[in-house]
């Protein structure tokens, strides 16, 4: 079957390709290129009902929303609770990242619950029943067992190989891997004494992907978990071979994410973000965080939308949602809404100084400035990202025309008067 990468390259403006671009209000032209050069991805498995989303270049910046079990808390309908609560909240995608309970059925129920793309990662399936007895057999058939339920992306830490763990070996970390995949490949890479082996068969792995048209998030499974850990040479290791797997994948035609890091401080943020452009050919980037500080456990949703915005700036295409409960705990439906709306403001942020993106995020913003001036309350409620705690912090001011803050003392309504308007 002819994939969505190799019908925009060989000309075909595609139903996905239209719907992108009349959604981003961009020419279809200009989204049927970078689809075919691979700058920008819609993640869309090809029996899969999601409503199709542009994540890349000249692209609103993205958000996906974490949700899964544990084998400690494996609650069907919690999760799929929190995969609505994200979605209605603003997350663009879902990842199901569950590891307790009948994987199978919560997956299934997570897809038909949500319209937006929904993507996974096979091998926590895989090691199920531990990693010493799982094979490479194992690893392929989650892959195309999610890829057969309808998953559009799937995470694959196929950067994690014999050379980049000789290189993390030799590293100073303190938290050597904390990527879940990562940790994973890289025990049973040494128990078994071998490559992994989504990078040693990756071009089995691009014939599932291309068979249903599944989108590679290639994982970060080396990225760094603590501030002292941040851009070291395994991490930049990593991200040379995951550039040359890009460059494999758009030659079968399969479509490619890069995840990133991690735990960075501010002013490491762009130096990591130009290095995975500039190394995977400007494919379109996912970030974890970054986390700018690892001393705010309760608030990571706040370090990692801080980092968020600071990478988005410089060019990352995709965040996804930390929560409050990051470190502690499996976040609950609170955290979930919590964290997707502090993502959209960090993705937001990132957006009013995008190139090709920032005149239309700005527009809502300026919207937002008449709304202030004219102190019309139910305009600002419509536009805020969060309306509903919008709504309900202004319900405590008892004067409706202001608001409690300044009382009689507004400036605004002032100076209206001031200037006449
Ligand atoms: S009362 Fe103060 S805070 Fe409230 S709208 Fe007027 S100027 Fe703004």
């Amino acid at each position: 079957m002819t994939t969505l990468m190799e019908m925009a390259h060989s000309g075909l403006i595609t139903k996905e390709i239209k719907n992108v671009a009349a959604k981003e209000g961009v020419d279809a032209e200009e989204v049927r290129v970078l689809l075919a050069h691979g700058e920008l991805v819609i993640p869309k498995n090809n029996c899969s009902k999601s409503l199709p989303i542009g994540i890349g270049r000249r692209m609103r910046t993205k958000i996906n929303a974490n949700v899964g079990t544990s084998r400690d808390y494996a609650d069907i309908e919690a999760e799929v609770e929190k995969a609505k609560t994200a979605e209605k909240y603003g997350a663009d995608t879902i990842m199901d990242l569950s590891t307790g309970g009948d994987l199978d059925l919560i997956r299934r129920r997570i897809i038909d619950a949500v319209s937006v793309p929904v993507g996974s990662v096979p091998i926590y399936q895989a090691a199920y029943d531990g990693i010493e007895s799982m094979t490479s057999d194992d690893m392929f058939n989650a892959v195309r067992k999610h890829a057969e339920d309808g998953i559009d992306f799937i995470t694959v830490h196929a950067g994690v190989t014999r050379s980049s763990f000789q290189r993390l070996k030799s590293s100073e970390r303190i938290l050597d891997v904390v990527s879940r995949g990562g940790a994973f490949t890289i025990a049973w890479m040494e128990h078994n004494d071998s490559e992994n082996p989504f990078y040693s068969e990756y071009d089995y792995l691009l014939e599932i992907a291309r068979e249903y048209g599944v989108t590679l998030s290639l994982g970060d499974g080396m990225r760094p978990g603590c501030i002292n850990d941040a851009s070291d040479r395994a991490k930049f290791e990593e991200f040379i071979i995951l550039g040359e797997l890009v460059k494999r994948a758009r030659a079968k035609g399969v479509q490619t994410l890069v995840e990133g890091p991690g735990h960075v401080p501010i002013d490491e943020i762009g130096l990591s973000v130009s290095a995975m452009k500039h190394l995977t050919g400007n494919a379109p980037i996912y970030l974890l965080g970054p986390l700018v500080t690892d001393i705010a456990p309760g608030y990571d949703h706040i370090t990692a939308a801080i980092g968020g915005a600071v990478a988005g700036m410089h060019g990352a295409d995709f965040l996804c949602m930390t929560t409050p409960s990051e470190h502690l705990a499996l976040p609950n439906v609170e955290d979930i809404r919590e964290g997707t709306i502090v993502t959209r403001i960090a993705a937001h942020a990132a957006d009013l100084v995008k190139e090709g993106v920032r005149e239309r995020a700005r527009a809502a913003d300026r919207e937002m400035a008449l709304a202030r001036r004219d102190l019309n309350w139910s305009r600002q409620f419509g536009l805020a990202i969060d309306s509903e705690k919008a709504r309900e912090i202004h319900a405590r001011s008892k004067n409706v025309d202001t608001c409690s803050m300044c009382g009689e003392l507004c400036s605004i309504k002032m100076m209206r008067r001031v200037m006449k308007k």
